[in-house]
């Protein structure tokens, strides 16, 4: 479903802030909503439903999560081909110019101006709402893992992918053995380390941000599309997900 601009969007939704657990979810690519002034980027509505506007499935496991976690989440309001909100602001591919082979015409050539202003109005607030959840909990002395909610497309570039769930950890293996560890348990599932994505510090901007900078603990997830692409798969794995992350923070 694609918004209109009938009510103006929400830079982001914030779900529990004052969730009592010991999580908060951060959700980048959960909208697909791009507004009316920007004429769906030059792209059909058919485009903008697919995996390059947004992470299929994202919103509904994150907020299902929020639930069983009793966890603040803040999700993003606009789409990634907007802006990205999991790029560094420095970069040029925070407004990407083509995506997974295909090129995006509003986005060829903008201005500095329009740039910095997709950046004020979508980016900013996003990231500055995470940030006051953060700080809210550090000064209440609260312990918090960062936890950065993906989904990924089942085929890319005309591969399939094995993993139905994927941990990125970059090379911080404090967190991510133990959940690895549980979530293979049943044995009936291929679990993706670091594959296909690894998390690279530099071009990846939520987790290094406002987790590693932090030195909070964090764990960022892929959920495959085809898997959360309707209600009944969100809660199946979230409900997966959250009893692997509660095992592991009771160790
Ligand atoms: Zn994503």
């Amino acid at each position: 479903m694609i918004n209109s601009d009938s009510t103006p969007q929400p830079a982001f939704t914030l779900l529990r802030p004052d969730g009592r657990g010991a999580f908060v979810l951060v959700c980048d690519h959960a909208s697909n909503h791009v507004p009316t002034a920007l004429h769906r980027l030059g792209l059909t509505g058919a485009d903008l439903a697919r995996h390059i506007a947004w992470d299929i499935g994202a919103a509904g496991v994150t907020t299902i999560l929020s639930n069983l976690l009793d966890a603040p989440a803040i999700l993003s309001g606009t789409s990634r081909l907007v802006v990205d909100c999991n790029r560094h602001p420095h970069r040029a591919d925070i407004i990407p110019a083509t995506s997974d082979g295909t090129i995006i015409p509003g986005n060829a050539g903008l201005p500095d101006a329009a740039r910095a202003e997709r950046v004020a109005r979508w980016f900013l607030p996003y990231h500055n709402a995470v940030e006051m959840v953060l700080e809210q909990r550090a000064a209440a002395h609260r312990a918090t893992m960062v936890v950065s909610i993906h989904s990924m497309t089942k085929n890319m570039s005309g591969q399939d992918r094995p993993w139905k769930i994927s941990l990125s950890s970059h090379n911080d293996r404090r967190f991510v053995a133990p959940m690895l560890r549980a979530l293979r348990q049943p044995g009936d599932v291929v679990v993706g380390d670091n594959q296909p994505y690894a998390l690279d510090p530099d071009l990846d901007f939520s987790i290094p941000y406002h987790a590693i900078r932090r030195e909070l603990p964090w764990l960022q997830v892929e959920f495959r599309q085809d898997e959360v692409a309707d209600h009944q798969g969100q809660q199946h794995w979230a409900r997966r997900f959250a009893t692997a992350l509660e095992i592991q923070s009771s160790q």
